[in-house]
């Protein structure tokens, strides 16, 4: 039987109305919109694309957003000087930095930077480590880890005490969607496994996954004999593996593959998350999530 799929298209539809509920209600008791800037230096195409998209999704919800673009040859300290002028912007709630950076400015001085309270992307050392502690103390919860932890729950899939077993252990993805399943809490409440380059046995792990969670970054890594029977599967994967023709557009696209062999694993699994419209669409609406959140906090609502 055919694995139920679990569509980030769909689900982000849904989490975009109900932002966009919310930011229409907070306009009219207390005046005010989230505010989202978005730094982007230089012309790098694929930040570019990734930007105008935060942009645009921003612009649906009802946000304040501004698009800032910088010359690819500013300076550490005029980047720095900017980032100190929408921490101190009473109409910015979120501030976004656009990776990568050029070669000048180190990256880790730019995001450490940010205010905490208006990081959105979740990465500043201080909303990792609320992360950490867990419940009342998340703020910022990172955006990728945060759309599936939400894909999971929307799909109805029990979560406490499932054996969740994490496939990657970057700082983006792996771990902290590994520490996000193990708080105790809605949607986690797991017993959580993380695997990578350093395991032994990784198949053995994965066979005894009720929820697979795959971010490694190598197409078809995870084979159908891994999955368990009924297991929700995860795929965060994107990768190119070559280009066609767009029946849409006429343009030249990426074909892109997960890191699940998709075909076999989908007749094994319960549930399973397609490449591309699955995790993808997600990363970009809990950043929105999280702006919203942003000026919640700042206004004191619960
Ligand atoms: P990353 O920083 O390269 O980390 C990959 C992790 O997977 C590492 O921990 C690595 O182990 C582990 N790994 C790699 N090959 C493995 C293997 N053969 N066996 C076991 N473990 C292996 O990647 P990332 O940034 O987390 O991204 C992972 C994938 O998710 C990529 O395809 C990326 O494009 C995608 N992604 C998608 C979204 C989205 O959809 N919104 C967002 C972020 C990332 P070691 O630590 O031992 O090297």
């Amino acid at each position: 039987m055919s694995a139920k799929l679990i569509k980030g298209t769909e689900i982000r539809e849904q989490i975009l109305e109900e932002i966009t509920a919310e930011v229409a209600e907070i306009k009219e008791k207390y005046g005010k919109v989230p505010g989202l800037v978005t730094i982007l230096v230089g012309e790098n195409p694929a930040s570019i694309s990734y930007v105008t998209l935060k942009i645009k999704t921003a612009h649906r919800v009802g946000f304040h957003e501004i698009q800032d673009t910088q010359s690819v040859d500013i300076s550490e300290d005029d980047l720095l000087a900017l980032i100190d002028k929408y921490n101190n912007d009473d109409s910015i709630n979120g501030i976004l930095v656009q990776l990568p950076l050029p070669k000048q400015i180190n990256e880790k001085k730019i995001l450490n930077a940010i205010d905490p309270d208006k990081d959105v992307d979740g990465f500043h050392p201080i909303n990792v480590g609320r992360l950490m502690i867990g419940g009342d103390e998340v703020k910022f919860p990172p955006c990728t880890p945060a759309g599936i932890q939400e894909m999971i729950v929307r799909a109805g899939v029990e979560t406490k005490g499932a054996e969740v077993v994490v496939v990657g252990r970057s700082n983006i993805v792996g771990k902290p969607i590994a520490n996000m399943m193990l708080q105790k809490g809605v949607g986690a409440n797991s017993t959580v496994t993380v695997v990578h380059t350093g395991t032994k046995d990784l198949a053995g792990h994965c066979k005894r996954a009720d929820i697979l969670i795959v971010a490694a970054g190598v197409p078809g890594l995870v084979k159908p004999e891994w999955i368990k029977p009924g297991a929700c599967v995860i795929d965060v994967g994107v990768n190119r593996v070559g280009e066609k023709i767009s029946e849409k557009t006429g343009k030249k696209i990426a074909i892109l593959k997960g890191d699940v062999d998709f075909d076999a694993a989908k007749e094994i699994a319960g549930s399973i998350t397609p490449v591309p419209g699955g995790v993808g669409p997600m990363t970009i609406t809990m950043l929105m999530l999280n702006t919203l959140r942003a000026i919640k906090f700042k206004l004191g609502i619960n």
